[in-house]
Order: C-alpha cells, then structure tokens, then sequence
C-alpha cells in the first residue's frame, strides 16, 4: 500500500490510510477542493509528501510563511522517503474568527538513515474557507500588537501567537 515515491494508480487506497481510494480522498484536495477540517488537510499533506506534491506542501502552509520554506528540502525528503504509513490520534478545534486547531499525530517513513517515527502535534489556521498549516520552523517573529500573519485582521496576540 505504502508508495515508494513513485505515483500509485488513483484507484489504489490513499496514502493517508484511510481506506478509501485517492481519488475520494486526499486526491479530491490535491486538485483543488478545500479541505473542510484540519484533520483533512494534515492527512492531504501527509499524502502529498508521498506523492511529491511539493506545490500543494507549499500552498498549504500559511501564506505569509510560504517564500520562507526550502522546496528543494520538502522535495528531497518527499521522494527520498519510503512513506509508510500515518495515524492521527487526535484533533482539537479552537472556534473563532478564525477558527484554530490541533492535529496530533504520527507519521512514519524510511529514509537512508533507516527508519523513522515521528509524533507531533500541528497547528492549523483557517482564512476564507482553507485550512492552512501553521509551520513552527518558519519564523516570523511579528510584535504582540503587529496583524497576524494569519491574515485574520487580528492583532498576532490574539490570534496565532500560542500556535507559534
Ligand atoms: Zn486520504
Ligand atoms: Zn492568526
């Protein structure tokens, strides 16, 4: 089931694990639809690392971090990976304007230095209907009173500042 960086047939079983085929799955926000949860756009990202979907990595991540990530890196680690298999654990929804959450979970793969499990609780940001991934390696470092960079219109203190 695990792709080995190649592309699987859209009819195979999504990368995410599940159950259902790419095409109803993940696939659907690949090619454009809006993830409706946190949860849903994790798991596209999670399979979009399998699939080498460097563009998607990128335009899922909140906007104002996106020309700070290194594409050559994602893309490296994307296709020098054997994808093996993602479990979330657990989603928690923060309602406001906007709306916040936490997706904890655990995705595995190998890579040359054998293989690698890897726990960890992401945030995500909702603007205009998506869902973005608030990256912790990207550093923007706004003032407490500067507009977040989330784009909400908000002061950074009371929007994204905890999810940094
Ligand atoms: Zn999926
Ligand atoms: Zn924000």
């Amino acid at each position: 089931m695990a792709s080995t960086g190649g592309n699987p047939v859209n009819n195979s079983t999504c990368p995410c694990g599940s159950q259902l085929t790419l095409n109803t799955c993940c696939g659907r926000y690949h090619a454009g639809t809006a993830a409706p949860t946190a949860e849903a756009l994790m798991r596209s990202r999670y399979s979009a690392y399998t699939l080498g979907l460097v563009d998607y990595l990128v335009t899922t991540t909140l906007p104002a971090q996106q020309s700070g990530l290194d594409r050559e890196a994602i893309q490296n680690w994307s296709l020098g990976s054997t994808w093996l298999g993602l479990e979330v654990e657990d989603t928690a929804l923060i309602e406001g304007a906007p709306a916040h959450a936490w997706v904890t979970f655990t995705a595995q793969w190998q890579d040359i230095s054998g293989k690698q499990s890897h726990r960890e609780r992401s945030a995500f940001v909702e603007h205009q209907g998506r869902w973005y991934f608030i990256d912790p390696t990207v550093d923007l470092k706004p003032g407490r009173n500067d507009p977040c960079p989330c784009s909400s219109g908000q002061k950074f203190k009371k929007c994204c500042s905890a999810f940094f």
